[in-house]
């Protein structure tokens, strides 16, 4: 039997999860969060047999060390044991890896400065994701650990996908250009969406809507990327909870010139206090359709950006592809938000796309159609599994 570690560092916190392989089922889960905070919170919940039993615990987590010392004790006593279950290989996501990572990777010290050279374009992820390397591999030094890029996906994108038409010598020596994010996600969702329709993926044009609390889509062409909404961060595409998506660069200078916010102000401003939140006070989708329905204007407003925005990435991907088979619904949003999925693709019948109201609103789970029998274009709700990728990923290369 061959089990596998992924892990997954936050900069305050640690998801993990332990895989069979064989069967690719999970035997464990968890999340240690407010790592270096007075009070720590851990969860460590164990699968078996379609069940899953969750343990809890607050305790102070001093660093990433302590995190894995944390979750090694949470393994030893609930369960199941790494000694019967040893990892073959730990698994890592990393966020950022620039033009120089588009395959996963083993790491190494030179991989480590590589990764930690990047942290200028994704400085609240690579650090974070470095912590946790660095801590798995106290914790597990003689098993290979495998770095899994989130932009990896994106590296087969055209230069004209990729570039922005700014100084190009300014941005090549600043490493601006687009590279995309969530990829471990599209290239699963899209490699899973071949598989349900039974097509092979070197002839499938697809658009994959990953919608979570960050969002991105991605027109992939036979299970290569060709466009996607993200870009130099992942700030750029569509609305998200808290974060704006495209908006006209000026408004910063606008903003900067007339209302006098500084850097982080703007940082601020994009990132935390933009996209649902900012136009509805609210950054859960769950809450901004309720409010919505009962009347909230601000809400109303914030879904319909959220939809007309999205709807514009679909119709730009299928002139991108040059048509398409099938679209995919991922993530949070995506996978159970039965208003987003219906309102986003209205309209879209002359396009070959038309939603079966049944279909769509049904509260089956797992990979389902939610596109009528006539539909020229399959609509399709896909659940993501980014750990399954990664670890099928860092299995791949050792
Ligand atoms: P992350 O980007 O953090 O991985 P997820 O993919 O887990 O996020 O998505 C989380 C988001 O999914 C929540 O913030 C919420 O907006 C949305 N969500 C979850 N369940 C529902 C639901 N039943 N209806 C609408 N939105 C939902």
């Amino acid at each position: 039997m061959s089990a596998v570690l992924v892990i997954n560092s936050g900069s305050s916190s640690l998801k993990y999860q332990l895989l069979e392989m064989e069967g690719e089922t999970v035997l464990a889960n968890g999340l240690i969060e407010r790592i270096g905070e007075q009070a720590g919170s851990v969860k460590h919940s164990v699968s078996a047999e379609g069940d899953e039993e969750t343990f809890r615990n607050e305790e102070p987590v001093a660093d990433h060390s302590a995190a894995f010392r944390v979750m090694i004790d949470a393994f030893e006593q609930h369960g199941p044991s790494l000694a019967e279950n040893p990892p073959v290989v730990v698994g890592h996501r990393v966020v950022h890896g620039g033009k120089r990572f588009f395959e996963p990777t083993v790491v190494t010290d030179l991989v480590k400065i590589n990764i930690e050279d990047l942290s200028d374009l994704a400085p609240l992820h690579n650090p974070a994701n470095l912590d946790g390397i660095t801590a798995a591999q106290k914790a597990f030094p003689d098993v290979p650990h495998v770095a899994v890029f989130d932009t990896a996906f994106h590296s087969t994108l055209a230069p004209s996908a990729y570039t922005y038409a700014i100084d190009a010598e300014l941005a090549e020596k600043n490493r601006v250009r687009r590279y995309g994010f969530h990829g471990t996600s599209h290239k699963f969702v899209s490699e899973a969406a071949a598989a349900f329709l039974q097509r092979p993926l070197g002839e499938l044009k697809t658009i994959v809507l990953h919608l979570g609390n960050g969002a991105s889509a991605c027109a992939v062409d036979g299970g290569r990327s060709k466009d996607t909404s993200m870009g130099l961060t992942p700030l750029e595409g569509l609305v998200m909870g808290t974060r704006s998506g495209d908006l006209d660069p000026a408004v910063l200078i606008h903003l900067h010139r007339k209302a006098g916010l500084g850097f982080d102000e703007l940082d601020t401003l994009l990132n935390r206090r933009s996209g649902l939140v900012g136009l509805s006070g609210r950054g859960d989708m769950r809450d901004v359709v309720e409010a919505a329905e009962s009347g909230d204007d601000a809400a109303a407003l914030a879904l319909e950006v959220y939809l007309h925005r999205l709807k514009h990435y679909v119709g730009s991907y299928i002139a991108v592809l040059g048509g398409v088979d099938a679209i995919v619904f991922t993530a949070g949003v995506g996978e159970n938000s039965v208003a987003v999925r219906g309102r986003a693709l209205a309209g879209l019948e002359r396009l070959g796309i038309r939603i079966d109201p049944e279909r769509n609103a049904s509260p089956e789970r797992g990979p389902r159609v939610i596109s009528t029998d006539d539909s020229a274009v399959a609509v399709l709700v896909i659940p993501t599994n980014e750990e399954l990728e990664i670890a099928r990923q860092s299995l791949s290369v050792i």
